[in-house]
This record gives C-alpha cells, structure tokens and sequence, in this order.
C-alpha cells in the first residue's frame, strides 16, 4: 500500500531540518530524505585522528538577544542545546590587508565596529556613519528579520537594485576602507558588484552585532534537531531522494518515487536543495522553457578549499577562538574572480574543542576555491583521483601552511595539517553541484527559485533561496512553513513559541 504523508521534506542540511521539525510541532507527518547516508547536510563534522573538524558551518551571526537566530532556534525549541561561544576577546576578529601590512581588528557590537571603523579612518567619519545608517535602514525595511512578519513576496527595497560596489563607490575612494567593508562578502560568495547593497547588508548585520562560534560545531544542531524529532512524527529515509514525480493531475504530482523503489503519497513535497538538482528531478513538460532556462542560468557561487590542522602541546586557555582573514588586497571583486591571478584570501579559525574527554588547539583555513580549477578531474571521486590532482591539493596544502606559519610563527614547530578538502571533495560529500559553499550566486536583481513551482503542490526553500549561510536557510525555511501550515496557524505558532 502506498504510504501517506502530509509533507516530504528532501534534503537534512539546516533548512530541511528546520522546515521538518516546524512542520511535525505543528502535528504533520513528515517524511525527510536524505542522499547522503547520514542527516545534518553542511552542518556535519568530521573527524581524523580524534580530532574533530568542522566541514561546511564555523561561525555565525544573529546571536545577540535581539537576533533572528536566538529566535528560530527558540520557536524549534532547541536554543538551550546550541551554546554560542562569542568571539569578543581582542584579536578575535582580525583582518590583514597583505599588500599594505596594515592590520585591523574589528570588535564585536555594530556600535563598536563603527567606532574601531572611526579610529582606524579618521578622515572618513562620515562615510561610515552613511554606511552603518544605510545598513540598519535596510535592516528595518526587511520583514524576513521578524518571525511574525515574514512571507513570500516580500516588497524589495531601493537598496536591492544598487550594488554594493555602486553604494562603496559613491561613498568613498578609500580601498582599505572599501575592502573592510566588503570582506565579509567572503561569508556569501558573491563579489561586491553583483551584490546588492540590501543582502549584503541582511547578511552582515547580524555579523557585526556578534560572531559566534557553537560549542560541538555543526553538530550541536544536528543532535538538537534528532532528539527533537524523536517526539515527532517523522520518518527519515537516508540514501534515499525523489527519483520521479508522478501520478500528475491539475498540475497537482499525486505520487512520489522515492530512488529505493518505494512509491508514497504526500500533499505537498519541499525541496530544500540546489536549484539544479531539483531540475533534474522536476517533470520538464510541466515547466516552460523559460522557467529551465532561468533556473540553469543560475551561477555556482565558491566553494572553499580546506585544511584542518592541530596544534599540539598549545596552552587551550590562550587559544581562544579566533578568525583571521588574510587579504592579499583590498579588492573583493577580484578576490571573488576565478581568472584572478594574484594572491588568494585565506581565512584562519582558531578553536579548542573537546571530544573523547581531549582537548584539542584546532586549526581551520579556508580559501575561495572554483570549480573551474579542479574541473580537469570532475569525473574523478573521493579515493580514486589522479596523481595530478594530489600534487595539486600537496601544493595548496604547502602555501596555506606557510601562511598559517607565518601568521603564527609560535605555532610552526607543533602546527600540523591532518586533512584537506578540495571543491571536489565538498561536491562528493554535500551533494553540492560543484562544492560551492552558498548554493547559487545571489546576484542583484536575480528571481531565485522559492516557494510553491508550477506544479502545485512542489515547494523550494533552503540557502539558494532567500540568503545564504545558516541564518538565510533557516529564514528560507520560516517562511515557506508559513505558506504550509497557513497564516493564521504559523502567527499562533510563533506567537505561543515565543511568548515569555
Ligand atoms: C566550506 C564551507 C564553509 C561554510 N562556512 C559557513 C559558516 O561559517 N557560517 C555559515 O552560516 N555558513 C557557512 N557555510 C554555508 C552554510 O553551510 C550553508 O549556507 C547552509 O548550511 C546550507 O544549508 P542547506 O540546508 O540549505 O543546504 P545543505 O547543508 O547543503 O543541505 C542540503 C542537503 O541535501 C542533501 N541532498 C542533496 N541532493 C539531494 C537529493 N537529490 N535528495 C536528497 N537529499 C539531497 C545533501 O546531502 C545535504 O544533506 C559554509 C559552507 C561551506 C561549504
């Protein structure tokens, strides 16, 4: 007999896990497929020799009282599992422009990121105030940003159709001021001319209030959402995906083939992963040409090549989690450039985490990476690459450690890299196109694949649809939920979620 479902959530990263377990509290049954043979998608760690590492999750925003983040996680009843562990030490937050060695550390609180802002470019006063106050008017025009508030069609504002660039360019010619104020791009994938000024704003917001890393990495939320779920009425079916949609009346998919052969039913099916693996799923004759063209049209945005190393012997009390980023200069745009030939950024996490009753000095770097520089071995898989491709990742490997080196010059004896990761290795492992770490590019004036398709009872949500990182794909989530369970519903929900 075909199994009946009220919902089939496809995809467990961050947004399938929100939307999943918003649905079961507000007593749906609720199917949740996942490709990959565990659940926790991007959020997932890993460990080598002990040590754990984070993969696809290391620091976030929205944590303040005020914050979305605080929010979502206090409606899914799950806040009191996810321990922020704030990066407000001075130091913590370090940015390095390498061509000039000017070195600038930038405080947590939107008002003290002014006020260094202010110190470090005197001349420049009003230019930052200009900018901060664009920043927050944005912030209040954006509905997203309360759960009570949020929906679909959202109005868009002046400040989605200018870019960022536009907005730096028209505020000042200063480029270290400009690259500062442009670097957290690197947290969305998109350089400053294609952003607008109003994501880019949603995205950073929540990043000069307050940076946190979580205690257990990504997989504090995973264990938080999977008790959860073990009160709910969930099934969840790993190594398993939608391989057809069919029985279609009134534009209306009646079945579900699941790619284990099973077939079930459900009202509706929500896809939380990247447009273009949901087109090679969806029925092409439903859709019109133009609708195919626009979602292939979308661009990949970066991935990140990674490694992950340890500092032995390192005294964990003065290694307090940190993020330096290393910019060879100050321009985002060619930073963000596959062709660009100069230097690459160079993002540096400092963490101690505990794990087996050890404690270990973790060091995580990341640098933009594109598919573009890996593609000569596409068709290869995890284990089974070419020698080319290991002398490649031997070499990046080389660079990135004598940069950490050179950064840390007291770590150099006892520093050592127990694993990279290449865009390959993320597209193996995520289930991500070509690794890319933001799903799409979310370039300015952009119609993203979101919310109810053609056919009807098709859904779309999660980091390509709204913004990017965890924040965004949780959001993506609230608000389609919203649409699922009705407006009045979702206002009790979140009322009674909420109230103290
Ligand atoms: C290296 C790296 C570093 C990052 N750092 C940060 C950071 O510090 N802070 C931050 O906020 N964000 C960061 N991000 C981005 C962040 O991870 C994502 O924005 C967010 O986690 C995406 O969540 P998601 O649920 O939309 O997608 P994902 O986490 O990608 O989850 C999608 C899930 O769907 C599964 N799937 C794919 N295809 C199918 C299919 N056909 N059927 C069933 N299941 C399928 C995948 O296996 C995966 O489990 C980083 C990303 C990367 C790669």
């Amino acid at each position: 007999m075909t199994k009946k479902y009220d919902h089939i959530v496809v995809g467990s990263g961050i947004s399938g896990l929100t939307l999943t377990l918003i649905l079961a509290m507000n007593g749906r049954k609720v199917l949740l497929l996942e490709k990959a043979p565990h659940i926790g998608g991007s959020l997932k760690r890993f460990y080598k020799k002990g040590v754990p590492f984070d993969t696809g999750f290391h620091f976030t925003g929205g944590f303040s009282s005020d914050g979305v983040l605080n929010d979502m996680l206090n409606v899914l009843g799950i806040l009191d599992r996810i321990k922020p562990i704030f990066l407000s030490a001075p130091g913590a937050n370090r940015f390095v422009f390498e061509q000039d060695g000017k070195v600038y550390d930038m405080p947590s609180g939107t008002d003290n990121f002014r006020a260094a802002l202010h110190s470090y470019f005197p001349g420049e006063s009003a230019v930052i105030d200009k900018y901060f106050k664009l920043v927050k008017k944005v912030c209040h025009a954006t509905v997203t940003f309360d759960l009570h508030k949020i929906m679909l069609s959202a109005n868009a504002i002046d400040e989605d159709f200018i870019s960022l660039e536009q907005v730096l360019d028209s505020l000042t010619g200063n480029a270290n001021l400009k690259g500062l104020l442009s670097a957290l791009c690197l947290c969305y994938g998109v350089p400053p001319k294609e952003i607008s000024f109003a994501n880019h704003a949603r995205v950073v917001v929540g990043l000069y209030e307050s940076i946190a890393r979580i205690e257990h990495g990504g997989e504090a939320f995973i264990h938080a959402f999977a008790d959860r779920f073990e009160q709910s009425d969930i099934d969840i079916l790993c190594n398993t995906s939608v391989a057809e949609c069919a029985d279609i009346k009134n534009n209306c998919v009646g079945e579900f083939v699941l790619d284990n052969g099973d077939v079930v039913a459900a009202d509706n099916c929500i896809f939380t992963i990247h447009p273009h693996e949901i087109l090679k799923i969806l029925p092409r004759k439903h859709f019109s040409k133009a609708f195919v063209d626009r979602v292939s049209s979308f661009e990949n945005s970066n991935g990140f090549f990674s490694i992950f190393g340890v500092v032995q012997n390192a005294d964990p009390s003065t290694f307090g989690p940190s993020i330096v980023s290393l910019l060879p200069c100050s321009d985002l745009n060619a930073l963000l450039d596959p062709i660009y030939k100069g230097g690459t950024a160079l993002a540096v996490i400092r963490s101690v985490e505990e794990a087996r009753s050890k404690t270990h000095c973790v060091i995580t770097a990341f640098e933009p990476e594109f598919f573009s520089n890996v593609s000569q071995w596409a068709d290869s898989s995890v284990g089974r690459r070419p020698a080319a491709y290991s002398e490649y990742k031997a070499c990046k490997v080389e660079e990135i450690s004598r940069r950490i080196c050179n950064l840390y010059p007291q770590y150099r004896k006892e520093f050592s890299i127990l694993d990279a990761a290449s865009v390959l290795t993320f597209r193996d492992y995520l289930f991500s196109p070509e690794g890319n770490a933001y799903g799409i590019k979310q370039k300015m004036g952009q119609f993203n694949l979101f919310g109810k398709l053609p056919l009807v009872n098709i859904y779309v949500t999660g980091q390509s649809a709204v913004l990017p990182g965890i924040v965004g794909a949780m959001l993506s989530s609230f608000i389609v939920a919203r649409s699922l369970i009705e407006k009045e519903k979702y206002s009790n929900f979140i009322e009674r979620r909420l109230s103290p």
